[in-house]
């Protein structure tokens, strides 16, 4: 069965109260129930990033459910995918950015080699909320002078305006 976009949005699951009270969790593993409506998400993102005014070189995905989606929607676009990590994970040389998440800072790390001077880049993850996760991978990019051209996401939770913390712009799949 070939999935249309809002069949791929009404699969993501919804656990209140997950991991803790008061979070309303969305979960997009039942997605990958389908490999059709895999195939529609990921055409669907490749048809927004092929609409941006210039041309995408990398895909960075975030750990871990950026690890999903960035690397097939990389094969698609014919560019690396290029993974940031939780520190201490990757190994070689590596860049390191601390960011802000909910209960204290924690640090994320790139190889050092992944992203060239110039390069345009996407971010992908699974859902924005206060954004610095994602500030986290926008400052590794820079460091290593890239441009990130998008950041795109499966759901924005858009009443904590995590876009706000973020240099380039964002597009999300579902606004809630
Ligand atoms: P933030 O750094 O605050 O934008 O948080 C985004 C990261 O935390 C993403 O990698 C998400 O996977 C995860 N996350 C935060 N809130 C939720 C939520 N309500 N449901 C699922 N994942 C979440």
């Amino acid at each position: 069965m070939a999935y249309t976009i809002d069949q791929v949005k009404a699969l993501i699951a919804e656990y209140p109260d997950f991991p803790e009270k008061g979070i309303l969790f969305r979960d997009i593993f039942p997605i990958f129930q389908h490999p059709a409506a895999v195939e529609c998400l990921v055409d669907h993102f490749v048809e927004q990033i092929r609409s941006l005014d210039k041309p995408a070189d990398v895909i960075v995905g975030l750990d871990a459910r950026g690890f999903l989606f960035g690397p097939l929607i990389a094969i698609k676009l014919n560019v690396p995918f290029v993974p940031v990590r939780k520190q201490g994970k990757l190994p070689g040389n590596v860049v390191s950015a601390t960011y802000i998440k909910e209960y204290g800072p924690d640090v994320f790390d790139m190889q050092a080699d992944s992203i060239k001077k110039g390069q345009n880049v996407v971010i992908v993850d699974d859902l924005l909320a206060t954004g610095g996760s994602c500030k986290g991978a926008e400052d590794l990019v820079a460091r290593l002078q890239g441009n990130v051209i998008l950041n795109a996401f499966v759901i924005k939770l858009v009443g904590l305006e995590g876009d706000k913390k973020l240099r380039a712009p964002t597009y999300a799949l579902i606004e809630c």
